[in-house]
């Protein structure tokens, strides 16, 4: 079966074209400058093909990059299917559910009117995935089955005592304010890999799943259920990020917009794009210049890396106890995947809960699926990849074999 999953933006798409059965890639790339002046890279994965990085191609609109994707997936010298006939259905992220959806859907007109009912959640992302949607269904017709994914549907799950927010009660019944989760695509996908590496059932284990990347998000999640996440009603919450403060006392925002004279817009835009590692650090948001600076004695940087391994611990001890203990703790993503020194930071100190020294030989390795735990350990801490790519796709295959 081949899946081609779609992550649309505003101004940019990203794809891949696999198989769920077999977790086969294809081919991937991406779109971008769409509707300015047009970017479009190929990478296909087949020997002997060869790959376009950001050439140049007109699209105006969203339409013309779904068609520049398909025309280079069945190129006849370097696509790798022979029609689009082979393309079995679409697959796409979606940002925002809200809770109307607690998992994956077939696309209808009715899905996609809710999803529209969802666009004031997700301002900036849920109106580009329609975009998205829309495009494919103008360029493929509606013969091809298209299923919607959610970053937000893995957390419904969560019960009204960890989503609920302590503000005025009519916010959440007239408004929708609550606590919604994002990342549910990784975290479910790794916690699934998680309970396959153990050999034991989802249902039978607590695991917290740490996504630690540009974005960062950790989730309890107890017998394959999530009960709590870190992010909110938006990614802003939790964790300090690459850029993102995180939580924080909403009253430093008055202070600082009333003293510097700052809008609303202004002050969201600090605490989205000018805050988190970058923020503390004035360095970088990204962790490995980040190390670099720290070794070579820059205090800032040594503190963003601390407050972030601090915040990350502090999840895992306040996730154990809403869980009432844990089995394993799960990393992932650009951070959680890459830095040894990183994740021995963040369980550093967790004896008390079970938790001893990680194993340095295993928790020296890469790209693969590992048990770094040490000796001892009555939790087993895990570095899983994660791919959210082929979860969306697994979803997408499931939902149309059913049909
Ligand atoms: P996104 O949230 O954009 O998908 P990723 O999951 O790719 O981001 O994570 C990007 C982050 O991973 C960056 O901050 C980068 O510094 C970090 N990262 C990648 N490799 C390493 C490494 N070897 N050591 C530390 N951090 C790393």
């Amino acid at each position: 079966m081949n899946i081609l999953v779609i992550n649309a933006g505003s101004s940019s798409l990203k794809y891949q074209l696999l198989d769920p059965d077999t977790g086969v890639l294809l081919a991937k790339g991406l779109c971008e400058r769409i509707g300015i002046d047009g970017l479009f890279t190929y990478k296909p994965q087949v020997e002997g093909k060869q790959a376009l990085d950001a050439v140049s191609v007109a699209m105006p609109t969203h339409s013309e990059a779904i068609q520049a994707v398909l025309n280079a997936l069945v190129d006849k010298d370097n696509g790798v299917l022979a029609s689009m006939s082979e393309i079995d259905a679409v697959g796409h992220r979606v940002v925002h559910g809200g809770e109307s959806f607690a998992s994956s859907v077939l696309l209808t007109d009715e899905v996609l009117k809710a999803i529209e009912e969802c666009n004031p959640l997700a301002p900036l992302h849920n109106p580009a995935n329609l975009i998205g949607i829309n495009a494919c269904t103008a360029v493929l017709g509606d013969k091809v089955p298209q299923v919607a994914v959610f970053d937000t549907a893995f957390h419904q799950t969560m019960p009204a005592v960890a989503y609920t927010y302590a503000i005025p009660y009519e916010y959440y019944e007239k408004d929708k304010m609550r606590r919604y989760g994002f990342h549910g695509t990784s975290h479910r996908f790794v916690s699934a890999r998680a309970a396959a590496m153990l050999g034991k059932k989802i249902e039978d284990l607590k695991i917290i799943t740490c996504h630690l990347g540009n974005g960062s998000s950790i989730a309890a999640v107890k017998n394959g259920k999530c009960v709590d996440t870190t992010m909110g009603l938006t990614p802003l919450a939790g964790l300090p990020m690459g850029t993102r403060s995180g939580d924080m006392d909403a009253g430093v925002m008055e202070y600082i917009m009333a003293k510097y004279d700052l809008s609303m817009k202004e002050m969201m835009n600090i605490l989205n794009k000018k805050s988190g590692v970058l923020g503390i650090s004035g360095v970088s948001s990204d962790f490995r210049d980040l190390d670099a600076a720290a070794a070579e004695g820059n205090k800032r940087a040594a503190l963003a890396i601390d407050v972030f391994c601090y915040d990350v611990k502090k999840y895992i001890g306040s996730y154990a106890a809403a869980m009432g203990g844990v089995d394993a703790i799960v990393f992932t993503a650009g951070v959680g995947e890459n830095s040894p020194a990183l994740r021995k930071a963040m369980t550093e100190g967790l004896e008390y809960m079970g938790v001893t020294a990680l194993n340095d030989e295993a928790n020296g390795k890469r790209g693969q699926e590992i048990d770094v735990s040490g000796e001892g350990s009555k939790v087993r801490v895990l570095v899983i990849p994660t791919n959210e790519e082929l979860m969306i796709a697994m979803d997408t295959a499931e939902i149309v074999k059913a049909l």
